[in-house]
């Protein structure tokens, strides 16, 4: 069967959104992945509200069978520090102990972010492609690249070459596509990492207080326990060489340590696995008809969970671009805006998931047991000289070096005047690691800088703070969440009323600007659409949210993001004619009609 016009590599999170959003706008992908079944190893949990923003752009089902598989909240707010998982804490952050601010997270997005296991997301992505009729889904086919084309290998048929005209590496973080391209990645492996997912009903039996996070300095292991759903668990911890028996004989591991560290015997292993943390960044997310998206672009520790979350924005950027450019005839180009968006956003990602993994050295610090004197080991043992060595010997000197370290958490189990002391001192430290947890203004916050946004009146949107997001409409945010009524009087999300081409001019004097269109942008899809807050006591507050006043405008693009605005009204109809015949124009010249009409059809039959 003939391949579609994109061919996107990969269905993880990543690969599974851009077909989904690209079938929104109308546009048919053929989507390949090497496995048969999602993976049941789950790795990332955190799924922010932003990525079920896009979700739901993307599949109104899909958010639909997410919803009813996330957890309520107060079972996911606990984040705990402590020597085993019956002793006594020693210190916890609460997410839930301040009312107000969750209060005013849940006022920035329909959405709130939420703990669903990459186990049990996926399915519901597969099942989404499945349904999906403009995904051609092909489970068990693995691909490669050659200049040019690319080859299917379906696991019962001869492999075929496709010459797509964009093939999208959505291939993880090993991705074998970026390697065949000879795209480097750069940044430090900080840590390798091995994990191990069990069954444990009786760990917590009332499910009371179990903690959604918990740090564990045990004399005889360091980790963290990650709570799923159905007593499900994962349990991480660093080692340092691959000959160790987590990472050569893993399931043994395993059974030796579990009974120690979570002090229960019934538990089931029901898959171990181990991964590389690692802070890189590919050189270049794009080649020709090759675009990298998700892991395969960029890779960054797990403290933050921003991986999955920064693959779905991925997608998002890509997704209208390569609608605009198949179905519009806007030209190639406009897909290198991809990367000129989306790299500062994800090396800041990257940052703060770094700084989260090394500030976490406060609470430990006390303790002699840090990861940075883990990142200096894991360096040490990659160097090249040290290949030479028999695994063997190596193995022993990577155990002696982690039970040096575990050990000095036995310090912590003595009950006088010095592990009292050493308690304190680290339980001071845990109130400064809130940032790790709660980064709405990384969440809702970033913003993008290229030519399709509007930076020459009020320069690019900068970067505001991690943990608190300040709504704005300063142009390359994310418009904010609010909510109106729609032409049928119904209420619903400022976001359901984006028009998935072109952009969409919000404004509460909608006739006012119709009229003052000059005809020279006539040919640029522009859609006016009236702000109509629901009621007239809040439509103050809306205008001000949007900071357009009650003549103002303000514009923003496929994916929501805010290219123009005014508060001036159509007084500033010249500087709005300026910018979009500089930046939007030139996406619209050759504009077939047709991808006008498919797109909005499919918009208006989802
Ligand atoms: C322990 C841990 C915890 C994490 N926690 C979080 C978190 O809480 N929140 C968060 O946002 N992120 C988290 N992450 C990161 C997250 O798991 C990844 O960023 C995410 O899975 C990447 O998605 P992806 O679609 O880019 O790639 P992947 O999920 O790796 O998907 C790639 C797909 O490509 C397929 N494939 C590969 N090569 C080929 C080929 N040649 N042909 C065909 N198919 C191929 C694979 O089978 C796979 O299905 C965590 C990661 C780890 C390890």
């Amino acid at each position: 069967m003939a391949t579609e016009a994109v061919v996107i590599v990969g269905a993880g999170a990543a690969g599974s959104t851009l077909a989904l959003l690209l079938a929104r706008y109308g546009i048919a992908s053929t989507v390949v992945d090497q496995r048969t079944d999602t993976r049941l190893h789950p790795a990332a949990h955190v799924v922010n509200a932003r990525t079920l923003e896009i979700w739901n752009q993307a599949s109104p089902r899909l958010i639909r069978a997410l919803e009813a598989m996330t957890p309520p909240i107060d079972t996911v707010n606990l984040i705990r520090w402590c020597t085993d998982v019956h002793a006594a804490p020693l210190g916890e952050i609460d997410l839930l102990s301040e009312p107000d601010r969750l209060a005013e997270v849940r006022g920035h997005s329909p959405f709130l972010i939420s703990h669903i296991g990459q186990h049990l997301l996926m399915p519901a992505l597969w099942e989404a492609l499945d349904d999906e009729e403009l995904v051609d889904f092909r489970r068990g086919c693995h691909a490669d690249v050659d200049t040019g084309s690319v080859t299917l290998r379906p696991l019962e048929a001869a492999p075929t070459a496709e010459s797509p005209r964009f093939v999208i590496a959505a291939d993880g973080a090993n991705s074998s596509l970026r390697d065949a391209a000879g795209i480097a990645m750069d940044g430090p492996i900080l840590a390798n990492m091995g994990s191990v997912f069990f069954h444990a009903p009786d760990l917590y039996p009332d499910g009371r207080d179990r903690p959604l996070l918990s740090w564990i300095y045990h004399p005889r292991f360091s980790g963290v326990l990650i709570a799923h759903a159905d007593d499900d668990y994962v349990l991480m911890t660093p080692y340092l060489h691959p000959a160790q028996a987590i990472a050569r004989d893993s399931e043994n591991y395993w059974n030796h340590q579990l009974p120690h560290v979570i002090g229960v015997t019934d538990y089931q292993i029901r898959s171990t696995g181990t991964w590389t943390m690692t802070s890189q960044m590919a050189a270049t997310f794009r080649q020709g008809p090759l675009l990298l998206i998700g892991d395969a672009a960029h890779r960054f520790p797990h403290t933050g969970g921003f991986g999955l979350n920064s693959g779905v924005q991925d997608a998002h950027n890509l997704a209208w671009k390569l609608a605009a450019v198949l179905h519009a005839g806007a030209p190639d180009s406009l897909l290198d805006t991809y990367e000129t968006e989306r790299r500062p956003v994800v090396a800041r990602f990257a940052e703060q998931s770094t700084t989260n993994h090394f500030k976490l050295d406060e609470v430990t610090a006390p303790l002699g047991v840090t990861n940075r004197s883990l990142h200096r080991a894991t360096e040490f043992m990659a160097t090249p000289w040290l290949s030479r060595i028999p695994d063997g010997v190596m193995a022993a000197v990577a155990d002696g070096l982690t039970r040096a370290q575990t050990s000095r958490t036995k310090r912590l189990l003595r009950d006088d005047a010095r592990g009292r002391s050493l308690r304190r001192r680290m339980a001071e430290t845990i109130p400064g690691q809130l940032e790790h947890f709660v980064a709405s203004g990384l969440e809702f916050g970033y913003a993008y800088d290229s030519p399709l946004v509007d930076t020459a009146t009020e320069g690019p949107c900068l970067d505001g703070d991690v943990s608190f997001y300040r709504p704005t409409t300063h142009p390359g945010a994310r418009l904010p969440h609010t909510l109106v009524r729609d032409d049928t009087g119904d209420v619903r999300p400022l976001h359901d009323l984006i028009h998935a081409v072109g952009m969409t001019l919000f404004t509460a004097q909608p006739q006012e600007w119709k009229m003052a269109m000059p005809h020279s942008i006539s040919k640029v899809p522009i859609t006016v659409t009236s702000l109509n807050p629901p009621g007239t006591d809040t439509r103050c507050a809306v205008l001000e949210l949007l900071e357009i006043g009650e003549y103002g405008a303000v514009v923003v693009r496929p994916d929501g993001h805010v290219v123009w605005r005014t508060p001036i009204g159509i007084d500033a109809i010249d500087q709005f004619e300026a910018f979009v015949l500089r930046a939007w124009a030139p996406l619209s010249k050759v504009r077939a009609e047709t991808g006008q009409n498919q797109a909005d059809r499919h918009q208006e039959q989802s």
